[in-house]
C-alpha cells in the first residue's frame, strides 16, 4: 500500500509536470492514429488522397497567417538537382501575392521577421528582371482566385534541398513567405512586396512552427 501512495504524491507535487507527460502521451497516440490514417483504408480516404500532402514522400508544411489561420500547405520535393516547390493556398481574399523563399526556418508572428531576408547564397540583389539579380529565393507572384484558392509549382533548377555548399534546408531550415502585395520582380531587396503575411515552415512536416 505504501508504494502506491507516494507515488500519487510525487505526482501531486509535481502536477504541471504530470500534466505535461499525460498530454505527451496523448498526442503520441494522436499521431500514432495519424500514420494509420495515412493508408487510405476506406472510400473516404481515396477520395481525400488527392490532396498535396498524401503524395507519398513529399514533405508538406502548414502555411499559416500572424493569427495562426492555416491558409495553405508548401510541400517541397527533389528531383535529381530540381527542387520541387509546390504551393497551395485556400482561405485568402482574392489578388496576386508576392511569394519567396526565406533564409531561416522560423516562423514566429506577428511580423515573421524571425524568418530573415530572402534566401540568398549567392549574394545577389532581388528580382528576376533585376541586372543584379535574382535571389534564389525568389519567386513567381501567386494569384488567389475569386474562391481564395491559388497555386504556384516551381522548379529550382540548380537548388539542392539537402547537401552541397549551399542547400535550401541548411541547418537553420527555410521558410516559405507570402507578402501583402505582388512582387515588382525588380526593386531590391523584396520586390516591393510589402508585410509578411502567411508563412511556412520548410523541411521536416513544417515541425519549428510557433505563433
Ligand atoms: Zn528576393
Amino acid at each position: 500500500m505504501i508504494r502506491p501512495l507516494l507515488l500519487i504524491t510525487a505526482c501531486a507535487a509535481t502536477l504541471a509536470a504530470c500534466q505535461a507527460q499525460q498530454e505527451e502521451d496523448a498526442r503520441d497516440v494522436l499521431n500514432m492514429e495519424n500514420d494509420a490514417q495515412a493508408v487510405p483504408v476506406n472510400g473516404a480516404a481515396e477520395t481525400m488522397g488527392t490532396s498535396t500532402t498524401g503524395t507519398g514522400m513529399m514533405q508538406a508544411a502548414e502555411l499559416r497567417t500572424a493569427d495562426g489561420r492555416q491558409v495553405g500547405t508548401v510541400s517541397t520535393r527533389d528531383e535529381g538537382g530540381v527542387t520541387v516547390l509546390t504551393v497551395a493556398v485556400q482561405g485568402m481574399p482574392q489578388g496576386t501575392y508576392g511569394m519567396h523563399v526565406h533564409a531561416v526556418g522560423k516562423c514566429e508572428s506577428p511580423k515573421f521577421e524571425s524568418a530573415g531576408a530572402h534566401w540568398n547564397p549567392e549574394n545577389r540583389q532581388h528580382g528576376t528582371t533585376n541586372p543584379q539579380g535574382a535571389h534564389a529565393g525568389d519567386l513567381e507572384n501567386i494569384t488567389v482566385g475569386q474562391a481564395g484558392s491559388g497555386g504556384v509549382t516551381a522548379n529550382l533548377r540548380n537548388v539542392a534541398l539537402r547537401g552541397g555548399m549551399t542547400p535550401m534546408l541548411d541547418e537553420d531550415g527555410a521558410a516559405l513567405m507570402i507578402h501583402a502585395k505582388a512582387d515588382d520582380y525588380r526593386t531590391d531587396p523584396s520586390g516591393n512586396s510589402g508585410d509578411r503575411i502567411a508563412c511556412a515552415v520548410l523541411g521536416a512536416g513544417g515541425a519549428g512552427t510557433e505563433s
